[in-house]
């Protein structure tokens, strides 16, 4: 299996107790079995605490507060202080990458719902590449070569000096794209959704609102933001159509953020455009359950070419 990493993925580390979102809180963390194993071992003082931070039986941490358990008063990790980096739990030693899986190669990146790896991402001044970590060859199959020729044209309309309105266009233009983007019916759609912070309410409402401003010094992390959501959701393509829908979700889930941020009545600037982008993405990439709903509601976008 050949890897790839984002040429922005070494400047990560989490900021632990500066984090104003942190991922220890809101989620419920499911624990993988060979950790349960590994706590289930644990003995001496700490023995107590895990066996009352953890539900054996739904495999994840009691949420205290909704906060994990574990998560002290200077919102730093005691499982790491005391068991040390490697007693973490998959979920909670992985986020926040995610991995593009194709038959042969793999490619790492960082998940924006984490607040500084957005930061990094939409700031960064370069294009977002891949850099393979190791000397072995692609072998791929049929249809993800399919699929990354596919991705770099949608990637080659993403002219990170331009605006990102024309970008966008130029994306919906190669994909035949004629629908209308019906922002009420979007913001209805969304706020049926499970919610995880009853702040992305007040965002979504502002959807209804015709933009009051234009944000054009912030094309960089919009179009940033884009090419994110290109490389993350195009990747996961099952069929030819799917392709189309995945190039779809990219364009809306970019204008939603961006109509967002156009309508917000604050001086905030580039914080506004970071915080919109994160909060999507918890909301929105990060639930399963809303994430399935969302395509499927992009899908019947596409179909009916509303
Ligand atoms: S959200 Fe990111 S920066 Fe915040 S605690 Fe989690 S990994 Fe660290």
């Amino acid at each position: 299996m050949s890897e790839y990493v984002f040429n922005y993925y070494k400047s990560f580390k989490c900021i632990a107790n500066k984090c104003k979102h942190s991922c220890c809180e809101k989620w419920q963390i499911t624990i993988d079995k060979k950790s349960i194993k590994k706590y289930k071992k644990v003995k001496g003082d700490f023995k107590s605490a895990l066996n009352s931070a953890i539900d054996f039986k739904t495999r994840s941490f009691n949420l205290l507060n909704g906060k994990c358990p574990f998560l002290n008063k200077d919102n730093l990790c005691e499982l790491i202080i005391s068991l040390g980096e490697d007693s973490l739990c998959s979920t909670c030693a992985i986020h926040p990458r995610f991995k593009n899986f194709f038959r042969g190669r793999v490619e790492t990146g960082l998940g924006i719902s984490c607040e500084e790896a957005c930061r990094i991402i939409l700031t960064q001044k370069e294009k977002q590449v891949l850099i393979k970590t190791d000397n072995k060859k692609d072998k791929l199959s049929k249809f993800d070569s399919e699929v990354l020729l596919y991705r770099e044209e949608i990637l080659n309309c993403i002219d990170l000096n331009k605006s990102v309105n024309e970008n966008l266009n130029q994306i919906l233009n190669k994909v035949n794209f004629n629908g209308k983007i019906n922002y009420k019916k979007i913001a209805d759609f969304l706020t049926k959704l499970e919610r995880l912070d009853n702040n992305w309410e007040e965002k979504i409402k502002l959807l209804e609102n015709e933009p009051t401003k234009k944000n054009e010094e912030y094309n960089l992390p919009f179009n940033q933001l884009l090419s994110y959501f290109v490389y993350r959701h195009i990747s996961c393509a099952i069929d030819r159509v799917d392709l189309k829908t995945k190039t779809i979700f990219s364009v809306i889930s970019t204008l939603i953020i961006k109509r967002i941020c156009d309508n917000l009545n604050n001086n905030e600037g580039l914080k506004s455009v970071l915080e919109t982008a994160r909060a999507f993405s918890a909301e929105i990439e990060y639930s399963d359950v809303n994430l399935i709903e969302f395509y499927k509601f992009i899908e019947r976008l596409v179909n009916l070419g509303e």
